[in-house]
C-alpha cells in the first residue's frame, strides 16, 4: 500500500497551530512534531486562557473567604469538580477527590486499602502496569504482609484473561489495573476484568491515565470502585489529578493527610472530620490546577467524541502500518489493539539514540523503559522508542516520523 492510498482525516480539521500554540514554533528549525502526548499533552488554548484569566483576576483562597475574590475562586474550584464528575459520569461530586495527579490517586487507594490487607491476602495487578500502579501495591504487601500476584502479559501485548481467572481466589482482595498500557499502548478489555473481579467480591482500581483523553469515560457503568487519572494527561495542566472512588468505597477510606480543610472541629487533643471531598483533601488545593482541568473537560467536551475516536483509530492504524511496514523496526506488542501510544526499537541501535536524532528532526518521541520497568523485561528489551498520538497528529507526522527514523537508522547503525 502507498502512503496516499490510506488518507487520513485528522482527528480535527485544522487544529494545530490555532488551538495547540506550542505547534507554532520550529524545534532545530524543523516544524515541530510532537509525539509525545502519552507522557504529556501539549495544552490547547482554551486550557491556557482559563488558567491565565484565574490567575490574573480571580485567584484567592478558596472555602475560607467571605471576599469575593475567594468566593469567584471556590466557585470556579467547585465548578471544576463538576465538570470532572459529568466527565465521568460519577453519581455525585463527593466522589471527586482532586490530587497531585494519577501517582498521588493510586497511592491513596494502595495505601488506604493496604490498612486492611491481612498476611496471605491477595493483590492482582497486571505485569502491563505503570510503576505508578505497581510500586505502591509492592509497598502495600510489604507492610501488611499480602501478596502481589500479576497477570501475565502474551507475546502480541495482551493480558491473558484464562491466567486472570486461575489467579481469583478467596483470598484475593484487590484487583488494581490499567485501561490502557502505556508503555506498549495495550487497550486492555477492562469491562471483562473489572466484571470477573467484581463477582469474585474484589474491590477494583482502574488506572485510567492513558484512557481518559481518547475515549469517553463511565465510570458507573464499568463498576469499579476507583478510578485515577491526571490532568495533564488529557489536555490540562500537571500537578493535578482525581481520584473517582464510588462513595462507600471512597468513605470507607482511611484519612490521607491531616490540616486544614479537611476538619470539622479540632482541639488540641482531638479533631472531628469533614465529609468528602474535604476529608481527602488536606491543605490548600491546587486551585488553578482544577481551573485548568475543568477547562480541559470543556475541551473535550466541545468535541464530537464519536468522530474524534474514528479518526485516532485510524491515525493509529496508519502509524502501526508504517511502521510494521520497515523491516528493521520491531514493534513490540505488535497485534494487540492500541489507544494512542505505540513501542517499538531498531534492533542493534539504542532508543535513546534514536530519540536525540530524531529530535534533531523536530520530532519528539519519548525513549526510555517509560515507567514500566518489568515490561522492558518480560520483552527483553532494555528501552524502547514509543510514539503517541494527540488530537493535533496528522498523517503528516506520521510520514514524518518514518522519515526521521529512516535517517536515524543510516546514521546509527
Ligand atoms: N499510569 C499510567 C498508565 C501512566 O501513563 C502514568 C503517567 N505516565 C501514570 C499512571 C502516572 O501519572 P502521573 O505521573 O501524572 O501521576
Amino acid at each position: 500500500m502507498k502512503r496516499d492510498e490510506h488518507l487520513v482525516a485528522p482527528a480535527l480539521p485544522a487544529l494545530a497551530a490555532d488551538v495547540f500554540p506550542a505547534l507554532a514554533q520550529q524545534v532545530h528549525g524543523q516544524r515541530l512534531v510532537y509525539l509525545d502526548g502519552a507522557a504529556s499533552k501539549l495544552m490547547p488554548q482554551p486550557v491556557i486562557d482559563a488558567i491565565r484569566d484565574y490567575q490574573s483576576r480571580d485567584h484567592a483562597n478558596v472555602h475560607r473567604g467571605v471576599h469575593t475574590l475567594s468566593e469567584r475562586a471556590t466557585a470556579l474550584f467547585e465548578d471544576a469538580r463538576e465538570s470532572v464528575r459529568r466527565f465521568v459520569n460519577a453519581a455525585s461530586v463527593q466522589e471527586i477527590v482532586f490530587t497531585r495527579g494519577a501517582t498521588e490517586s493510586l497511592n491513596m487507594v494502595a495505601r488506604g486499602l493496604g490498612e486492611r490487607l491481612q498476611p496471605g491476602d491477595e493483590v492482582i495487578v497486571s505485569a502491563l502496569e505503570h510503576h505508578a500502579n505497581l510500586v505502591p501495591w509492592q509497598m502495600a504487601c510489604a507492610r501488611s504482609g499480602a501478596v502481589l500476584r500479576h497477570i501475565p502479559v502474551r507475546d502480541d501485548g495482551t493480558l491473558d484473561g484464562p491466567a486472570f481467572e486461575k489467579l481469583l481466589s478467596p483470598r484475593s482482595k484487590v484487583l488494581a489495573l490499567t485501561q490502557v498500557s502505556n508503555a506498549l499502548g495495550t487497550a486492555v478489555p477492562i469491562r471483562y476484568f473489572v466484571a470477573k473481579a467484581r463477582q469474585a467480591g474484589l474491590i477494583t482500581v482502574v488506572d485510567g491515565a492513558q484512557a481518559v483523553a481518547h475515549g469517553p469515560v463511565d465510570v458507573r457503568s464499568l463498576g469499579c470502585d476507583f478510578y485515577a487519572f491526571s490532568g495533564h494527561k488529557m489536555y490540562g495542566p500537571t500537578g493535578i489529578g482525581v481520584l473517582y472512588g464510588r462513595f462507600e468505597a471512597l468513605d470507607a477510606l482511611p484519612l490521607w493527610q491531616g490540616g486544614g480543610d479537611m476538619i470539622e472541629t479540632v482541639t488540641l487533643h482531638t479533631a472531628t472530620y469533614a465529609a468528602l471531598p474535604s476529608r481527602l483533601e488536606a491543605g490548600t488545593p491546587n486551585i488553578s490546577g482544577a481551573v485548568g482541568l475543568g477547562a480541559a473537560v470543556r475541551f473535550l467536551e466541545s468535541l464530537d467524541r464519536d468522530r474524534v475516536g474514528q479518526a485516532e483509530a485510524q491515525l493509529m492504524d496508519y502509524l502501526e502500518a508504517s511502521l510494521e511496514r520497515e523491516p528493521w523496526i520491531r514493534v513490540i506488542g505488535q497485534g494487540a489493539p492500541k489507544i494512542g501510544a505505540v513501542s517499538f526499537v531498531i534492533d542493534g541501535v539504542h532508543a535513546h539514540d534514536v530519540g536525540t536524532v530524531l529530535d534533531q528532526f523536530g520530532v519528539a518521541v519519548r525513549v526510555g523503559h517509560h515507567c514500566a520497568m518489568p515490561v522492558m523485561q518480560r520483552f527483553g528489551v532494555p528501552a524502547t522508542a514509543r510514539a503517541s498520538l494527540s488530537l493535533h497528529n496528522t498523517q503528516a507526522d506520521v510520514d514524518e516520523l518514518l522519515a526521521a527514523l529512516a535517517a536515524a537508522k543510516e546514521r546509527l547503525s
